[in-house]
């Protein structure tokens, strides 16, 4: 068996028990064995086992490694390691490389994780079930029929079938939490900003994060150590002071915890996530902690900001892809114009195109003030009422996702279902906060997760909370 957190493996190493390439091997079979799963788009094999000589060979020497040594890791398909391929779940990046490093991915590096390959993704991080990625959709390894999440669900299989011990994934309305709770793993997404966008391939930019998956919130917090901190590359990734995460003891002082009990009753949440979620409070109730029922006014209101903001945000990020400079270019375009349109038409998928167009709508002049412009008002709202809440209490729990997985195939024909999916998720980007779904158990086979939200910057207090649970 492998270790399952990053101190436990490397003590291993470090004790002989095992080593950097053993744990490599396996976890290549793990690949080998599960690939019906279908969680990478590529696999960077023999390139780990170098790495993983590499560093076996300098711990021989005494050589002194990085804090990530012997951990391996996998990287959803939208963050840019040189020489590397990425290409967003997309054919319109199909056979794009990437020239340099994400600066998140530059970080674990220079502390010596080793990256194992390229998680399959949502195209350009669009959806909830990891079905509208070009390279078909991923299954989740706890019942193959139903889909694992969306849009990083291929990082939360990989780490949920151990093919690897962490997985960096990305985040613009839930990407990293909701597949996280699917596939019975912790997700966790930072305030927006904590970690520099940098090499990220965008979506919508002023919601973008990258963020982690694991199996324990103690991995997490030294992932966001290493990469987290300001970065002249990202005007967004403020000069706030990073702290030593890992190191921060549990902290099971009394809380005070709000949650909102209109959705205990709604029939909008399956009943297996309303049971979750009551023994969730009491549970939290049970260690101390004050919960705290209130009210939200804006619930109505919260998909249909997120997705005006995020399609006008997308439609203008995505302009670049025009099959100029790289990207898909038709072959079969005979003028500028039709290396456009067909470049775009054959590149992008479905739900990309959909979006395009309804950013560009919402973004049109005589409609930008009507849709842009009010979305834009009513985000301000619904940031200031959770402003509201957290400077009176220490933190939000909420359901990560109002359904259990779903069938693969169910949804796509109804984006608007998918979209609805998304409402617990997408507050705290919509605020910019830090949030993390925690694993709750199971209901029947399928995994189920809870979800906390702290105030900005304040990572450190919700990951020692996550640590005393
Ligand atoms: N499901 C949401 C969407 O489709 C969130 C995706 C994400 O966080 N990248 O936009």
């Amino acid at each position: 068996m492998l270790p399952t957190s990053i101190q436990a493996t490397r003590e291993a190493i470090a004790a002989g028990r095992t080593s950097t390439v053993e744990i490599v091997k396996a976890y290549l079979a793990a690949i080998e064995d599960q690939r019906y799963l279908n969680i990478y788009v590529e696999v960077f094999g023999d390139e780990a086992l170098r790495e993983a000589a590499r560093q076996d060979e300098a711990l021989t020497q005494g050589a002194k490694l990085g804090k990530l040594a012997g951990v391996v890791v996998s990287i959803k398909d939208v963050l840019c390691y040189q020489g590397h391929g990425v290409s967003a779940g997309s054919a319109m990046l199909e056979n794009f490389v990437s020239p340099y490093n994400a600066t998140a991915i530059q970080r674990l590096l220079e502390e010596d994780a080793i990256i194992i390959g390229r998680t399959n993704c949502d195209e350009f991080a669009m959806g909830s079930g990891n079905e509208n990625s070009h390279y078909g959709p991923t299954r989740n390894a706890a019942d193959v029929a139903r889909v694992p999440g969306g849009s990083s669900g291929g990082a939360a299989v990989s780490v949920q079938a151990g093919t690897c011990l962490v997985a960096v994934g990305s985040s613009t309305g839930g990407s990293v939490r909701q597949p996280a709770s699917f596939c019975g793993v912790y997700g966790f997404k930072p305030t927006y900003g904590r970690i520099s966008r940098h090499g990220l391939i965008a979506y919508g930019s002023s919601f973008d994060s990258i963020g982690f998956l694991a199996h324990n919130v103690q991995d997490i917090s030294l992932l966001l150590e290493v990469t987290a901190g300001a970065d002249t590359k990202d005007s967004t990734a403020p000069n706030k002071p990073v702290l030593p995460y890992a190191k921060a003891a549990p902290d099971r002082e009394p809380q005070s915890i709000v949650y909102f009990a209109e959705l205990l009753e709604s029939d909008a949440l399956d009943d297996a996530v309303k049971e979750s979620m009551q023994a969730t409070i009491d549970k939290l109730k049970g260690l101390g902690h004050t919960l705290i029922p209130a009210k939200f006014s804006y619930f109505d209101y919260v998909v249909p900001t997120y997705y005006v903001l995020t399609t006008a945000e997308a439609s203008s990020n995505l302009s670049r892809f025009d099959g100029m400079r790289y990207g898909h270019r038709s072959p079969d375009a005979e003028d500028l114009q039709e290396t456009y349109t067909r470049s775009r038409t054959e590149g992008f998928g479905a739900e990309v195109q959909r979006r395009i167009l309804l950013g560009t709508f919402v973004l049109s002049s005589g409609y930008y003030d009507a849709y842009y412009g009010k979305a834009q008002k009513a985000r301000r709202l619904i940031r200031d009422q959770l402003q509201g809440i957290l400077d009176a209490h220490d933190f939000i729990l909420m359901p990560v996702s109002p359904s259990l997985p779903w069938p693969v195939g169910e949804r796509v024909d109804d984006p608007v279902a998918n979209y609805l999916a998304d409402v617990y998720t997408v507050l705290a980007n919509l605020a910019g906060l830090p949030a993390i779904a925690i694993p709750a158990g199971t209901a029947g086979h399928l995994p189920v997760g809870f979800q906390l939200m702290a105030d900005q910057w304040e990572e450190n207090k919700l990951l020692r909370f996550v640590k005393g649970l």
